[in-house]
């Protein structure tokens, strides 16, 4: 049959297909016979689009319709037979896509593991367990065994019979190939079967809850079964984890399923082995480092119902849990929720959304709540419960304003900050020092000409890598060896300016020869397991000091770190992103939280230029909660977020007239469909002007309505595309922005 046929008495199928584009289209059922009867909303579908193949999900049927002549095209093939995706996540995506204003097949899409994306069909299951053989157990006695994964999968090998994926699935680093080694080497077995469930056999917690959990546990769930979005307000170390394993354990009863949102998975190893413990094989795990086959597995469980819990990293809010009873959102202040480039969509947002779509409680937890959750609290529409004892007796961190002007500073530490590290290491304790800026150095200037070396891509100035030799711009990843700069700046004459997370490993080098020490930075850290490993290295107490960014305010939770070094607290507070100030709350809170733990005496000095900026006062001296209520209020005096609600539509182009005028006709558009319901800023440029080589320019809306948002862009998203495809430049709609520049 030809691919364009009439549709006289077929059906007429609407389908998404897994691309960047706004419509969904039609296509003709193949043939009115039984076959039919395999198309379902939900199934994947093959389709002809301009010319190339794609893979679609069906969205309707438009029944039979014996007037109509439009030519359209045959479905290729119906890839499942019977659907993948329910109806219900179906109209989850739905309304993500028109919230956000995202194409709904992209949305779709992220419902599947990527190559049940690419059409692929479901793997059958088949189980195979691992066994340990006498020549692996020899291995092991001789110490033949070399490579530290290798040894660590022969160890849990050893350790019990049968061990299934699952088993596996619960480590953290890649196991694939070395377990493949030891297949290869005949020191491990692999044979069809079914595991052992050792896991399967869960550990209560040892601990004797307190009055404030026992009434936040009964609280929680006498909101089982209905909407009911709870914020668990307590500091680290309050005991909001066993809260949740108690909840979760009576949905689990009662034959439910949970979704367990957490921010980063490689800071979470204790987190994720305390989840092991108390349930076992129950727990599906899904975060960016699993591999292909661990996501259609753990997609597979969580859509069979087999696994009761889905532990996972942002993507994971798009699983399909069929049985779903509650929402867990563990630091749910966390900016990793938010997805930044692509779909810009908040995980936290979309669970708090399916928990109303499924009627079913979502607990939002943290130490220092985003200032949306604030804001619902005091509206009454969230309930909250506090947590204010530490059951553990922690030691309350001690925090010291440092004012180091006028100081002479040794690479941005002070003798002060100096002699305390002294003193904790002296004691064979550990030392934080948190700078939020890699490299060497912000800037290098030539001394004889005053050059200083910017990104001739970017509006920014090129980082300095002292070891390397070499400047970087951290916006395009533009590289300048320094052999290759201009004669008169020559290396003597080049000087550094400014601090960076290597310029503050080399001194400490100097100033602490004896120690280990490690740097935590997006630079030198490459991979989850170079992360894991130095984590490791940290608990073990093989380092002594580490030096890190932002990367190491989360979850660094170890018991002999006890001094927290900020070396500058300034940089965040004179942003003028509005959210600055929130972030800076929120990490000195998370970072002091990090020392005093396993009852010794935690101490944080924050070094300061401005030790009377009244916002660092505010934090130090009222708490984040004293701190975030005044903040809010500024927030609702200046109409900024979380009282009401922002979108940024952002434009670049290598023209540089291009962003403004078409943004200044987005403004058109946007005021003539929505009246005075929208306000319009006039096209701004970004902060960064230039970045890539493209001049960037935003326009900024805010709504006073939430559901104005949708009302009022929705309807000219296809007439903004227009225009950009006939301006031609690139553009991007951000709902809830977390970055305003
Ligand atoms: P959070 O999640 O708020 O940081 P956790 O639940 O992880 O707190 O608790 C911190 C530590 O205190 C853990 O080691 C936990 O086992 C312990 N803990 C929690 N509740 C109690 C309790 N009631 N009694 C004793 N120890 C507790
Ligand atoms: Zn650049």
């Amino acid at each position: 049959m030809s691919p364009q046929s009439r549709c006289i008495g077929k059906k007429i199928v609407e389908v998404a297909v897994f691309a960047p584009l706004r419509s969904t289209f039609d296509y003709l059922s193949e043939s009115d016979n039984e076959e039919n009867l395999n198309i379902k909303i939900g199934s994947r579908v093959r389709v002809s689009l301009r010319n190339s193949e794609r893979i679609g999900i069906i969205l309707s049927f438009s029944g039979f319709d014996d007037s109509c002549d439009r030519k359209l095209k045959n479905i290729l093939e119906v890839i499942d037979n019977k659907p993948i995706l329910s109806k219900k996540m179906l109209a989850l995506a739905s309304w993500a896509a028109s919230y956000y204003h995202h194409p709904i097949g992209e949305v779709i899409s992220l419902m599947l593991p990527g190559t049940l994306r690419k059409g692929h069909r479901i793997p059958c299951s088949k189980n195979y367990v691992w066994n340990i053989s006498q020549a692996g157990r020899d291995a092991l006695k001789t110490g033949a065994v070399n490579g530290a994964r290798q040894l660590e999968l022969l160890h849990c090998l050893a350790s019990k019979p049968n061990n299934g994926i699952e088993m596996f699935q619960s480590l953290t680093f890649a196991w694939q190939a070395p377990l493949t080694k030891l297949v290869e080497k005949c020191w491990a077995i692999k044979t069809e079967g079914e595991a052992t469930d050792v896991d399967s056999i869960t550990s209560k917690s040892q601990v004797v809850l307190n009055s404030e959990q026992t009434s936040a546990i009964s609280i929680i769930e006498r909101n089982l079964g209905k909407f009911c979005p709870t914020a668990l307000y307590g500091v680290t170390g309050s005991g909001k984890t066993e809260v949740y394993f108690e909840v979760m354990e009576t949905v689990i009863s009662a034959g439910k399923q949970i979704l367990f949102l957490l921010p980063e998975i490689a800071l979470t190893k204790h987190l994720i082995a305390r989840f092991r413990q108390r349930f076992g094989s129950q727990v599906a795990l899904l975060h960016s480092a699993r591999s292909n086959s661990e996501r259609i597995s753990a997609w597979r469980d969580c859509v069979s119902g087999k696994a009761s819990i889905l532990l996972g990293t942002r993507s994971a809010v798009w699983f399909d849990l069929p049985n779903l009873g509650a929402i867990f959102v563990d630091e749910e202040h966390d900016g990793a929720y938010k997805q930044y480039d692509g779909f810009k969509y908040s995980a936290r947002d979309i669970a708090i959304v399916r928990a109303k779509r499924s009627n079913i409680p979502v607990i939002l937890g943290s130490a220092t709540p985003s200032f949306e959750t604030l804001a619902n609290i005091k509206s009454g529409k969230y309930g909250v419960i506090k947590l204010l004892e530490r059951p553990r007796a922690l030691v309350d961190t001690r925090t010291e304003v440092l004012d180091v002007r006028g100081l002479s500073l040794k690479s941005g530490l002070s003798n002060m900050l100096i002699e305390r590290m002294q003193y904790h290491l002296h004691l064979g304790q550990q030392v934080v020092l948190f700078l939020n800026r890699r490299g060497y150095a912000p800037l290098l200037i030539c001394r004889e000409c005053g050059d200083i070396r910017s990104c001739y891509r970017c509006d920014a100035y090129l980082v300095y890598y002292k070891s390397r030799r070499i400047l970087i711009c951290h916006h395009c990843g533009y590289k300048l060896s320094l052999a290759k700069i201009s004669a008169c700046c020559e290396d003597q004459n080049m000087a550094p300016i400014g601090l960076g997370t290597e310029s503050i490993e080399e001194e400490v080098k100097q100033l602490f020869p004896e120690k280990n020490i490690a740097r935590v930075d997006r630079d030198s850290i490459k991979s989850a397991d170079s992360f894991e490993t130095i984590l490791r290295n940290i608990e073990e107490k093989k380092i002594d000091i580490v030096i890190g960014t932002q990367m190491i305010s989360k979850g660094l939770d170890f018991e002999n770190v006890t001094l927290v070094g900020v070396i500058d607290a300034d940089s965040r507070l004179y942003s003028i992103d509005f959210r600055a100030e929130e972030r800076l709350a929120q990490l000195l809170v998370q970072v002091t939280g990090r020392a005093g733990r396993g009852g010794k005496a935690g101490e944080m000095i924050l070094q300061t230029h401005r030790p009377d900026n009244p916002v660092l006062r505010r934090i130090i001296d009222d708490g984040y909660e004293g701190y975030s209520g005044l903040a809010l209020a500024e927030r609702e005096l200046a109409q900024l977020p979380p009282y009401v609600s922002m979108v940024i539509i952002r434009a670049e182009s290598r023209q540089v007239s291009r962003p403004k005028s078409f943004l200044l006709g987005v403004k058109k558009l946007l005021e003539k469909n929505s009246g005075r319901k929208l306000k319009v800023t006039d096209p701004i440029p970004a902060l960064m002007a230039q970045r890539s080589g493209r001049h960037r320019y935003l326009l900024v809306i805010r709504v006073m309505k939430k559901t104005d948002i949708q009302g009022c862009i929705g309807p000219t998203i296809l007439d903004i595309e227009n225009l950009a495809r006939k301006i031609k430049l690139r553009w991007a709609i951000d709902v809830d922005p977390h970055d305003t520049l």
